[in-house]
């Protein structure tokens, strides 16, 4: 059997940066820490900070002393409360969810309509919407994205960004930047800043070219984690059988046994324990009468810049 690792597999600059960052608040610490959110959409990772002491609350309101703030960021409105609450933040926010808050903030000022391409319900892109004052909208497909193209052409508004959540899957910013541009050609300004992390990019593209080349891909990471279920849809769409994990536990080895070529990915939250473990399980002859042969190393986890 061989094994292909992707390169970029794992943790994110951003994720290392909040993940580490909480870790050493909470060795420093001589009061309660809390953290706002899911500091990253991964169950093993908030387990073992919660066993290292720190409290998940949803709301700053709940807040009763120094405060994190995760990753993908928080409402403008938050800062605010914290203030009044006196109470100190670490803010872990990542740089390039800090730079859409302030291109939003920019040209919402400038009289943009904002169109943020991403989930409506995703904490980040909630963060992001506090920044693009109330003219904008979140549009998750080609087909809402055609629609609200269609509304625009009709209403007063003759100035438009476009710009995406950080984990939005490429092949459709591009194709919805397509639409755009041809439908809004005429009498409108129309501006598209590509904010998709590289870090994502980097992910989907090294997942896509892994996936064509094996018979099994899998994807590990949180089911909760944006990137790591658009990694597991790129797989789907170049690799029959895909499936994506959490665990080593989630492997079936008796399907396993059928394949000879297997990919493996692991989105941006993932820590390198969970894919430590499933290569483990490969490696200590869980998958019967196979001879494992690892292709890639995966030396660096966070090899993308900024
Ligand atoms: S995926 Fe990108 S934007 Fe999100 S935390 Fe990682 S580096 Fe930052």
């Amino acid at each position: 059997m061989e094994i292909i690792l992707g390169k970029t597999a794992g943790f994110c600059y951003g994720v290392k940066r909040a993940v580490d960052g909480a870790k050493e608040q909470l060795k420093k610490a001589t009061n309660e820490i809390y953290c706002l959110g899911e500091i990253v959409h991964n169950e093993e990772v908030i387990n073992d900070l919660k066993k290292e002491g720190l409290r998940f609350v949803e709301d700053v309101k709940e807040s009763k002393g120094d405060t994190i703030i995760r990753a993908h960021g928080v409402p403008k409105n938050v800062y605010k409360e914290a203030k009044i609450k006196k109470i100190n933040l670490y803010d872990y926010t990542c740089p390039k969810v800090l730079k859409i808050h302030e291109i939003a903030e920019k040209y919402a000022k400038d009289g943009f309509y904002i169109l943020l391409c991403g989930s409506k319900t995703h904490p980040e892109n909630i963060g992001t919407l506090s920044f693009c004052g109330k003219n904008c909208s979140v549009i998750e497909t080609v087909e809402e994205a055609t629609k609200e193209i269609e509304n625009l052409r009709k209403s007063k508004f003759k100035k438009v960004l476009l710009i995406s959540q950080t984990t939005y899957k490429l092949e459709k910013f591009s194709k919805i930047e397509e639409i755009i541009k041809e439908k809004l050609s005429q009498g409108f300004i129309v501006e598209v800043i590509n904010t998709i992390c590289k870090a994502t990019e980097l992910r989907q593209i090294e997942t896509k070219e892994i996936a064509k080349k094996v018979e099994y891909m899998i994807i590990i990471g949180g089911k909760k984690s944006s990137n790591t279920q658009k990694l597991y849809e790129i797989a789907k769409e170049n690799c029959k059988h895909s499936i994506c994990i959490q665990t080593k536990d989630e492997i079936n080895i008796e399907e396993m046994s059928n394949y000879e070529k297997i990919g493996i990915m692991a989105g941006a939250s993932t820590p390198m324990k969970s894919i430590e473990n499933v290569i483990k399980f490969f490696k200590e002859g869980n998958v019967k009468n196979r001879h494992f042969d690892m292709k890639v190393k995966n030396v660096d986890f966070c090899d993308e810049k900024l």
